[in-house]
Formats: structure tokens, sequence, C-alpha cells
């Protein structure tokens, strides 16, 4: 009797505690993602931090900065407790916080490895502001140091979450616009003076860096195809002292495997802005005009606007990475993905200065 209860009692504790370990994986598993940005600029403070209230799936829990004003503001603000606020130097102690999951590395372009290698060698995953980096060997070390530590990585690519540009890709493929002829698109704006991205060592370059890419991703992901090769001629007006160090008016041109016809154009000094893309195709004309903004995005297909439910997109990008932080599968926008543009870049600068096709 004894034997038989206290092998019931072994089968039954056995169980409870197999049981009790799961339910705390499974408690683990569907607690919010707990996210720390990393950088507390203007990018973050009007569309990353607000947007957290929006999400599903994330918790904003920590900061990072080298501002000790802004530690002390934004944490009071976002109800971050003290212990969860870090400067730059202290960062490596995000390693024995729990609850931060992810950091959100929203600096200047030539601090993103730095910041995104120390957070994947401190256990966390990855999520990097565009441009990846300035260069593609920058890229790589980034992409190998979330490798190593077992860690996923995004790039900030919002745009593959926005509904407008989701619903263009979608015609771009299912054939709506019968076969395409041609992919074209400009981004650019007029640029102030005195900002780091005017300033070659922070930024990595001039406008292609920070505005052409969004032509540059535009071209990318409504085509789906990979450039082979790449024209570029860049023009810098004479005597804008903005412009002794970064490029401004970028126009290139991708040779895509299918032959279609595929442009953009990136600029630090054009009057009125511009955030467009046109694809042309045998059955009428689709155009996103304004592509690429936080809000108010439009689609027209031949003059007539498509009837489109705006979405959050800062929250949609936040949403997809901890889901698959959770449930695993494939980041839409991975580091991979962030270095095929910086190569496709370097080409572009390239061949703007040399004057010829660079291959890709
Ligand atoms: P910002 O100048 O407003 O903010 C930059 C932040 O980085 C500041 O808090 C600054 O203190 C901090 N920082 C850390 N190290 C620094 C250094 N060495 N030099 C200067 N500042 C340093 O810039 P932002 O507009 O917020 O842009 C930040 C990042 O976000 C950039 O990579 C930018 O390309 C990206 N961004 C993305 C989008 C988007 O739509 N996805 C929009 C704007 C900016």
């Amino acid at each position: 009797m004894l034997r038989e209860l206290s092998r019931r009692d072994i089968i039954a504790g056995t169980l409870g505690l197999a049981l009790s370990r799961k339910r705390v994986r499974e408690r683990q598993d569907s607690r919010p993602v707990g996210w720390a940005i990393l950088g507390i600029g203007s990018y973050a403070q009007n569309q990353i931090l607000p947007s957290f209230a929006a999400c599903r799936n994330a918790k904003l829990v920590g900061l990072i900065s080298g501002t000790p004003a802004k530690l002390e503001s934004f944490g009071e603000k976002y109800d971050i407790p003290k212990g969860k606020r870090y400067s730059y130097r202290q960062m490596e102690a995000i390693k024995d916080d729990p609850d931060i999951e992810v950091v959100y590395v929203i600096t200047p372009p030539a601090t993103h490895p730095e910041f995104s290698i120390r957070a994947a060698e401190a256990n966390k995953h990855v999520c990097c502001e565009k441009p990846m980096a300035p260069t593609a060997e920058d890229c790589r070390r980034m992409i190998a140091a979330c490798r190593s530590a077992g860690k996923l990585m995004q790039i900030g690519y919002r745009s593959h979450y926005e509904a407008h540009n989701l619903r263009a890709i979608e015609m771009c493929r299912n054939g709506e616009l019968g076969e395409i002829r041609s992919f074209r698109s400009d981004h650019g704006f007029n640029i102030g003076r005195g900002q780091w991205r005017t300033k070659r060592a922070l930024a990595g370059g001039g406008s292609m860096m920070d505005i052409g890419i969004y032509a540059l991703q535009a071209l990318r992901y409504l085509s789906g195809e990979e450039p082979i090769e790449v024209s570029a001629k860049i023009t810098n007006p004479p005597n804008d002292d903005r412009f002794v160090d970064c490029e401004d008016d970028v126009q290139f041109t991708l040779k895509l495997p299918s032959g279609i016809a595929c442009s953009g154009g990136s600029g630090y000094s054009w009057t009125p802005g511009k955030s467009r893309f046109e694809v042309v195709g045998e059955k009428g004309v689709l155009l996103g005009e304004p592509a690429t903004p936080y809000g108010g995005h439009r689609l027209s297909l031949n003059g007539v606007p498509l009837p489109i439910a705006a979405n959050n997109q800062f929250a949609a990008q936040i949403d997809h990475f901890s889901d698959r932080i959770r449930t695993g599968g494939q980041v839409r926008t991975p580091g991979e993905e962030g270095l095929r543009d910086i190569r496709i870049i370097e080409a572009i600068y390239d061949s703007a200065a040399s004057g010829k096709p660079v291959k890709l």
C-alpha cells in the first residue's frame, strides 16, 4: 500500500512538476515581448515610443541613452522603472535583465554596428534602424554577431508592414497590372544645415543612404527582383556647403534579371520633397504618392484612388518581430535584407565614381 501510494505520488508529483514547468513556459510564451529603445532622438520620440501603445505582442520595458535627462523624462513619461534606464556605458548590464528581450537601435547609422553587436553580445534580439550600417562589411559583422548569439535581427523597414505598400506589392505580383513595363521610385527632401545626415562619418553617405534607400527598397519589393547591375550619376549643386561631405542628387538605374526598366532618384535639395513610386503595366499605372510617409499614404490606379484602410506601420513592424521571437519563422526584413541594400548602395557609389555600370 505504502509502495503503491508512493509510486502514485511520484507519478503525480512528476506529472505535476512537468505540467507546472510547461505552464511557466506557456506563460512566458504568452507574455508580450519586452523591448528596450536605444537612442531617444526624433524618430524614437515621435514615432516608435508612442506606437507601443498600439502593439499587440510587445511591451516597452527599458530605455538606453547617452543623455541622463532623456532617460529621466522619457522614463517618467513611459513608466520605465529607474532600474531599467541604462546609459550607453552601462548597457552591458541588460544581460542580467530578463525582461529586456529586444534592443531597438535608433541612432545615426555609423553607430549601428557597435550598438547592435553589443546588444547581441548581451544576449538580446536586435532591431536596427535603416540604413543598416555604412558598409556591407559592417552589416556582415552585425549579422554574424546575432547569429553567434542565437538571436534574431530585424531592420526597421516599416514600409514592408504598411497596408498601401503591401497592397501595391500584391498588385504587382498577382497580374492586376498585366505585364509590367517599368518601375520608378523617387524619394527626397530639402535638408537643413548642420545635421548628422550631411556628415559622412555619422551617416555613412548622403541622400542615398538616408532617403534614397526608400526608393531602392520600393523598387526591390515591388519588382520582387534583385538587380544584377547598377548605373548611377551623382550631382551636387556647386557652392552649397551642405554637400561638401555627402551627396545630394542621385539618379540610378537597376538592371533586373527580367529586363524590366527600373530606375530611381534620391535627393537632399528637392523642394517640394518627393515620396513616390510608379509602376507602369499594360493594364494601367499604379502610383504611390506619398508612398512612404509616416501617415497619409495614397495609392491610385490610373488616377483613381484605391480604398485601403490605413494601419499603424510602426506597431505592425514591432509586432511582427515580436511574433517571430515567440513563435519562430522568417523575419520579413532580416539583417540580410539590410545588407542587400547596402551592397547595392556601395555599387551605386562605385558606378557614380567610375562613370561605368557596376555588376552585383
Ligand atoms: P536624431 O538625430 O533625431 O536622433 C539620434 C539619436 O541618436 C539622438 O538621441 C542622439 O543623442 C543619439 N546618438 C547616439 N550616438 C550618437 C552619435 N555618435 N552622434 C549623434 N547622435 C547620437 O535622428 P533620428 O531621425 O531619430 O534618426 C535615428 C535613426 O533612425 C537613423 O538611423 C535614421 O536613419 C533612422 N530613422 C528611420 C526612420 C524611419 O522611418 N524608419 C525615420 C527617421 C529616422
